[in-house]
């Protein structure tokens, strides 16, 4: 199941897409429930209720996609480094940040957040920040998404937990990085965190073997899969939701493999006009460009 957030006839919808038939169907929700997007259905689905009527068919060129979850409820949740190739290349770079630079993988998961307002949807634009920095950066990630509540979720359990999939492109300037020691400063800038096209249920996804890829104006940049992270899915949430209660809606992304800009000598930073255009197995395509 592939569920959407879109603007059609100048009213915001939630609906189920079609990709092959390249349709979306309307659910027959009210404007308010339809305010944060597909947020509602996942809490709908978690309250053990089913999904809504659909109103109408419509086709997927007439519409405009949103983030599937317009304003997350919290802050986006992010694990760093979780690709022994990126690790590598961050050390390399030297923009690596405080006690992160080494290049050996961590010993346990690295988390760091993006404000909830920095989302923005497939085709939207990425504000170049021209003044603020020089470093504008991609990263393609797989995001999760929870489904259900909970703390102190044991790792046997936490796919249980995982209503689904979205992709993430995790928008970094790495000047504002490195001077400041941390990352959430410079993740969380405005419209730093492309999300879409639309959220996948798990049952479409094969999480441990899933591919990630990353173009910048046609140039396949990252190519990697899901194989290769350093902690899985089951060990994220297992980490994360040990003292934190986890919630329907809650976003985790899952770091970013090799090939960002800044792994390249001389880096290759994203300047405005770069389209950035992300594909992951089973999920689709987001693509945003630079303004
Ligand atoms: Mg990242």
């Amino acid at each position: 199941m592939k569920i959407a957030t879109f603007i059609y006839q100048q009213q915001r919808c939630v609906g189920q897409v079609d990709p092959e038939a390249q349709k979306i169907g309307i659910f027959d929700i009210s404007q308010s429930q339809a305010k944060n997007g597909a947020q509602y259905i996942i809490e709908l689905l978690a309250n053990g209720e089913t999904l809504p009527e659909i109103r109408q068919s419509v086709a997927l060129a007439d519409v405009i996609l949103e983030a599937p979850i317009i304003r997350p409820r919290r802050n986006i949740f992010c694990v760093g480094k979780n690709y022994l190739d990126h690790v590598k290349e961050v050390a390399k770079s030297g923009l690596g940040s405080g006690t992160t630079s080494s290049a050996a993988a961590p010993e346990y998961p690295i988390f760091f957040s993006k404000v909830p307002e920095s989302v923005i949807g497939h085709q939207a634009s990425i504000l170049s920040h021209e003044g603020l920095t020089e470093q504008l950066d991609y990263e393609a990630e797989l995001a999760l998404i929870i489904g259900k509540q909970g703390r102190g979720i044991s790792q046997e359990e936490a796919l249980d937990y995982v209503w689904g999939y979205t992709i993430i492109n995790d928008v970094s300037a790495r000047d504002l990085q490195k001077r400041h020691q941390q990352w959430h400063l410079a993740k969380s800038l405005d419209s730093f965190c492309p999300m879409g096209p639309w959220l996948v249920s798990k049952d479409e996804i094969n999480h441990q073997d899933t591919l990630v890829k990353c173009w910048v104006n046609g140039e396949l940049r990252q190519n990697s899969s899901t194989s290769q992270f350093i902690f899985d899915i089951s060990t994220i949430i297992a980490t994360l939701s040990a003292g934190i209660t986890l919630y329907p809606g809650d976003i985790i992304a899952t770091g970013t493999p090799s090939g960002v800009g800044m792994g390249f000598s001389p880096p290759k930073f994203l300047k405005s006009g770069d389209v950035v255009t992300i594909e992951i197995d089973g999920i689709g395509k987001l693509e945003n460009t630079v303004r």
